[in-house]
């Protein structure tokens, strides 16, 4: 079947374009055509568009009409290039960043999409084989009640440490992974680790045994329907309570994906897992949703606590966001607090949650075992 539309598609191309150029199949889905034009650019884009609009027409295969969209990429060979492969590697590059805007557009290449896909090429390349291999990792970031300064849990963050470039930035590779679908399999990933890690801490100490692990979890996480499901298999084979997981979604996620994420939202509340507003002050959270939202805490975005000082405009938002989450009874965590200026006017505020590097940066699973065993220590030691 597939077969014959890539025939049926090729034939449309060919119709498009004049008997002189030359059309080739370069990828399983990806062709090449390679036309000579007088008014390069403005022609180029027309003859992409009119490429597009004949992809757009059904096609009848084996009886089904089936239709598609074509992304494109533009590169003309005063681009300065030197060789073929330069010329097919940029229009790939271009054709990479029309796909990412979306599907059917046409994207002229630019010198400055260069650097952004040699990154986002490797990542996309090599995440899979990362996770597999075990180059990914989890640090864990103790979160405080910075009232008392003592920890009530710890937020876990993916790392990945690349043998040649060095650390990677979730940032930078979370995104992808949300494209290409393997963020699934690293939130299960993290969830199992964190998981398996806070059994470890909580049975040190009865002081530890009601620290929270915070996992954060993406959109197609909610989206996929078994989030529930996995979430319970981690919890019975970590025997942790319920209660002392909490799930961060961002406030865009929560925003994008109102009626899957809400049921999701419901059935993990049902397991006993608690829910957070991560990068809260980011997305447009509607207020109704936010009363109605199975959540127990709120995420107050680093923005703010960036560019917080007494009288600033950032003041005005965290106090009246403190405020909001008292009034709906949701506990609040100021994120990436690094002054103590700032911590302070967060207690003054009335904010009793915070993470940051003032306190403490992530760090990995054995630096958080040692200080434990150190707080451990001189528990005994004070009684
Ligand atoms: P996030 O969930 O909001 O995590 C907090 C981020 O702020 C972390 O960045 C943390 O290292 C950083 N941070 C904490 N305190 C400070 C501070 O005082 N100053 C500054 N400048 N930064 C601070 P990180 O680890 O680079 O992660 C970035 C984002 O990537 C996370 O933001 C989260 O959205 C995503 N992410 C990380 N791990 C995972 C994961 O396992 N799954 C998913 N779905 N997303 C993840
Ligand atoms: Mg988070
Ligand atoms: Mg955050």
């Amino acid at each position: 079947f597939s077969d014959r539309f890539l025939v049926e598609f090729a034939r449309r191309i060919t119709d498009v374009v004049r008997p002189t150029d030359m059309v080739a199949r370069v990828g399983t889905d990806e062709f090449a055509v390679w036309v000579e034009l007088n008014d390069g650019p403005t022609q180029a884009s027309e003859m992409a568009q009119r490429l597009m609009e004949s992809a757009r027409q059904p096609f009848l295969i084996d009886g089904l009409n089936v239709s598609t969209t074509v992304s494109v990429g533009l590169v003309s060979t005063d681009n300065d290039h030197l060789s073929c492969e330069a010329l097919m590697r940029d229009a790939d590059i271009a054709l990479h960043h029309a796909k990412t805007l979306g599907q059917d557009r046409v994207v002229p290449f630019e010198p400055k999409q260069r650097e952004r896909s040699t990154k986002r090429f490797v990542i996309e390349s090599e995440l899979k084989t990362a996770l597999a291999h075990n180059r990914l990792s989890v640090a864990y970031q103790p979160l405080y009640d910075i009232v008392t300064n003592t920890i009530i849990g710890f937020e876990a963050l993916a790392r990945w440490f690349h043998p040649t470039l060095g650390p990677i930035s979730p940032a930078e590779f979370i995104p992808v992974a949300e494209e290409t679908g393997i963020v699934v399999d690293i939130t299960a990933f993290v969830l199992r680790e964190a998981t398996q890690q806070l059994a470890r801490w909580q049975r040190m100490n009865e002081a530890f045994a009601s620290l929270q692990m915070h996992v954060n979890i993406s959109g197609l996480d909610l989206a996929k329907g078994d989030l529930d499901q996995r979430v319970h298999k981690a919890l019975t084979s970590a025997r942790i309570q319920p209660h002392h997981l909490v799930l961060e979604i961002t406030e865009s996620i929560l925003m994008e994906t109102v009626d899957g994420g809400f049921a999701m939202a419901e059935r993990l509340r049902a397991l006993g897992v608690e829910l957070a507003i991560d990068d809260f002050g980011t997305g447009f959270s509607s207020l109704s949703n936010l009363a109605r939202l199975p959540i127990s805490s709120i995420k107050i975005d680093a923005s703010f606590v960036r560019e917080l000082a007494a009288g600033t405009p950032q003041e005005a938002i965290v106090k009246s966001v403190i405020a909001l989450a008292k009034s709906i009874n949701k506990a609040v965590i100021a994120e990436g607090i690094e002054t103590v200026t700032q911590r302070d006017l967060l207690v003054a505020l009335g904010c009793r949650g915070g993470q940051g590097y003032l306190m403490a940066r992530p760090m990995p699973p054995e630096a958080v075992h040692s200080m434990l065993e150190e707080m451990d220590a001189h528990a005994a030691a004070t009684v």
